[in-house]
């Protein structure tokens, strides 16, 4: 997707701050954190939203989990906690339409699920 800005960090047209790579999935740095640990967490193929995952016939969904334990890891925060978040269409307030898994941590997050 030519206009899709998360493929255009995946190509590196537009600077990212990486925090993991393998070779179906990119995490980077939120560019604006709402916790001391913000990531972006997304496939490098363009995939728009949750709903556009091909549960029968690809493995993206556990890619995006395992990404999300190595981020853990990295950013230290696998043992106090963490909290993943995929929004979806208009009211999950999905923003982006390349499908990303947020993963934020470093404070006590509140108890509302919004
Ligand atoms: P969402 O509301 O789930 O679609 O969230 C999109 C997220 O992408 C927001 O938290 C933005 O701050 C983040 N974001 C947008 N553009 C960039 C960028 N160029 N680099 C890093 N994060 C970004
Ligand atoms: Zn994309």
């Amino acid at each position: 997707m030519s206009d899709c800005i998360f493929c255009k960090i995946v190509k590196g047209d537009i600077p990212c701050t990486k925090v993991y790579e393998d070779e179906a999935i990119l995490a980077f740095e939120d560019i604006h954190p709402l916790a001391p640990v913000h990531v972006v967490i997304i496939p490098k193929t363009h995939v728009a939203t949750l709903m556009d995952i091909d549960a029968a016939g690809s493995d993206i969904a556990s890619q995006l989990m395992a990404a999300a334990q190595n981020v853990a890891k990295l950013k230290k925060v696998e043992k106090q906690g963490f909290r993943t978040v995929i929004n979806c269409n208009a009211d999950g307030g999905q923003v982006v339409f390349h499908l990303h898994m947020h993963l934020l941590g470093g404070r006590k997050l509140d108890d509302s699920m919004g």
